[in-house]
């Protein structure tokens, strides 16, 4: 490609309003732009990287069985009802009415697609198993896009989707999606790590997400260094300590005048924050029978706790909680600053584990300015529900080894889901066993991000000058310049320029009429891994010069044996590229 007809222009300046590394150098190097909040553009430099990243995606797939298909993104919303979640989900979904007033959805991931296309072909189990695929436009209206292709409303997912007659063959399939994934990003240059994960709105018995560790992500993950435990900080676990049993003392009721938080509850009354109990009030929104009902929510944690909002939803089974308000919180008849599940009424109490082997601990009186000594579980109260929903944080405990847990920022480029029967049930998608009846086909469903990991690519390749693009996913292979000499000079530019790609080796070259500073900045910018720059110097020392782009130095190569030196040194990466170990914990 002659950098002359190059449709997109590279930029001197960081664009307004970008705060990461990625947005920043994927708009400078004229990859992207946007449309609007959340919708991008991909020019033609993007556009030939997310085509390798999707060859790769396309051989990691057939390798393990995929089959390609492609689905609509616009579809009619009755599959989406038949499933619930037209009514379990909120506002990120696109919807729309046709001309003849249906209710029609933008697709923003296609369990309900493969559903209905199952029931329709599949009959027996001598068709199970089977993994189709498609690499596909998405919409979801996230309310908060942000930080370029890292969080955006429309996308492209590489997605997948498993059919198994039995739970055995989905655990091989899950686990054949999870080394397809790993080879995928280590094809693709990007490290990560894979994490026990909430299955959120696919619903579903187990899930894990492919962590890019860095700190422009909204995850947080706790890690374990002694085992290698890993999970989001949603769904993380921690092992409790447990309290010595002891004897139930009596209630007593005891003056706090002022005191309303649990560090000034233990300073007033000298104790430690395991011996209390913490109340949180929310309002949790919830779906019954396809209509919206709200309930109020008590929970109790031990007061050294945080409650993990992403557990009490999944115990209430909630699709979004908020805080009550302080009248709502009267309401039930408890006191803001002094809630204690003794006596309160119309709400739904959610106890946390920890809290039914925690003797004698304090709780407010849900009377101002008061609190309750020697609160038992079970004698003085109960729950509606008890359930982990506690928080994992630096220093807990790891649920596996008992050693402590640390906490790191992630992005999320892939999720992978064992969905079980949640959408062969609700859409009736069955098949005959060898006996004749009909079963539940076992479905799982697996996702990535290409934007997203083409945003994570360039977070991890870069340095103050610009991109560094992994040859696995980088436009072009080389980048050549010809510096601006005489007709000699740019007449051999142009023989080295066809030479190459007669050999098959992919090149940006810059026959611009720029100066030698722009020609070279554009380089570093756009970040080809190699770069070629032909002008009267090196001439003079018998070649060219070839330089690697995360190099500074620089060779003086023959010119009757460039395209022997480039395949070298190409040669070189790619074996550099697969030898990459997944970045250790
Ligand atoms: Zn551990």
């Amino acid at each position: 490609m002659r950098m002359s007809r190059l449709f997109s222009q590279t930029l001197r300046d960081t664009p307004a309003n970008t705060d990461t590394i990625s947005h920043q150098l994927l708009l400078r190097a004229g990859f992207i732009r946007q449309l609007g909040s959340g919708i991008y553009s991909y020019l033609p430099l993007a556009k030939r990287s997310l085509n390798k990243i999707e060859h790769i995606m396309h051989q990691e797939m057939t390798g393990i069985g995929g089959q390609e298909v492609q689905m609509p993104v616009v579809q009619p919303a009755d599959i989406w009802k038949e499933t619930g979640r037209w009514y379990q989900i909120g506002t990120e979904m696109g919807r729309f009415t046709d001309k003849s007033g249906h209710d029609m959805v933008l697709a923003m991931t296609h369990e309900e697609a493969v559903a209905d296309i199952v029931r329709r072909e599949v009959r027996s189990y001598r068709q199970l198993p089977a993994l189709i695929y498609h690499i596909q436009t998405k919409w979801r209206d996230d309310p908060r896009p942000r930080a370029g292709l890292i969080r955006v409303r429309e996308f492209t997912m590489l997605d997948s989707y498993s059919l198994d007659a039995d739970w055995a063959g989905l655990d091989t399939q899950y686990n054949a999606h999870s080394e397809a994934y790993n080879r995928i990003f280590r094809r693709c240059g990007l490290p990560t790590v894979s994490v026990k994960a909430d299955t959120g709105m696919m619903g579903g018995r187990l899930s894990h997400e492919f962590m890019y560790l860095s700190l422009i992500g909204e995850d947080t993950i706790m890690l374990c260094r002694q085992c290698g435990y890993t999970a989001n900080r949603q769904v993380a676990t921690l092992r409790k300590p447990t309290a010595d049993p002891v004897a139930a003392l009596p209630l007593t009721k005891v003056a706090t005048p002022g005191i309303t938080t649990i560090t000034d509850l233990c300073r007033f009354l000298n104790i430690q924050a395991a011996a209390t109990a913490k109340a949180v009030f929310m309002m949790a929104s919830c779906i019954e029978n396809d209509a919206q009902v709200n309930k109020f929510i008590f929970a109790v944690v031990r007061g050294d706790m945080e409650v993990n909002e992403t557990k009490l939803a999944n115990a209430v089974k909630a699709r979004d909680l908020r805080p009550a308000t302080d009248s709502e919180i009267r309401s039930i008849g408890a006191v803001p600053g002094y809630g204690s599940p003794i006596g309160v009424h119309d709400a739904i109490v959610v106890v946390d584990e920890a809290i039914t082997v925690s003797p004698n601990l304090v709780a407010g009186a849900n009377a101002e300015g008061f609190h309750v000594l020697n609160v038992n579980y079970g004698r003085d109260f109960k729950a509606n529900i008890i359930a982990d929903i506690a928080m994992a944080r630096d220093g807990d405990l790891c649920p596996e080894c008992g050693a402590s847990l640390e906490s790191s920022r992630g992005v999320e480029v892939g999720n992978i889901f064992q969905l079980g029967t949640r959408y062969s049930e609700a859409m009736h998608c069955l098949y005959q066993d060898a006996d004749g009846d009909d079963k539940p086909v076992i479905m799982g469903s697996y996702g990535i991000g290409l934007g997203r990991l083409l945003a994570c690519i360039a977070e991890e390749h870069h340095d103050d000058m610009g991109l560094c693009m992994p040859l696995s996913v980088a436009p072009y292979h080389v980048h050549l310049i010809a510096l601006k000499g005489d007709a000699k000079t740019e007449q051999l530019a142009d023989q080295i320029y066809m030479k190459l790609q007669a050999g098959g080796i992919e090149v940006l070259y810059d026959d611009r009429g720029e100066r030698p500073g722009v020609k070279f900045m554009d380089a570093d910018l756009i970040g080809l891994p190699l770069r070629i720059t032909v002008g009267e110097r090196a001439l003079a020392r018998g070649g060219v010069e070839l330089k690697h782009r995360r190099n500074k130095a620089s060779e003086i190569v023959p010119i009757e044996s460039i395209d022997d030196c480039v395949n070298a040194e190409l040669g070189m990466l790619w074996k550099n590229l697969t030898s990459v170990e997944m970045r250790n914990l």
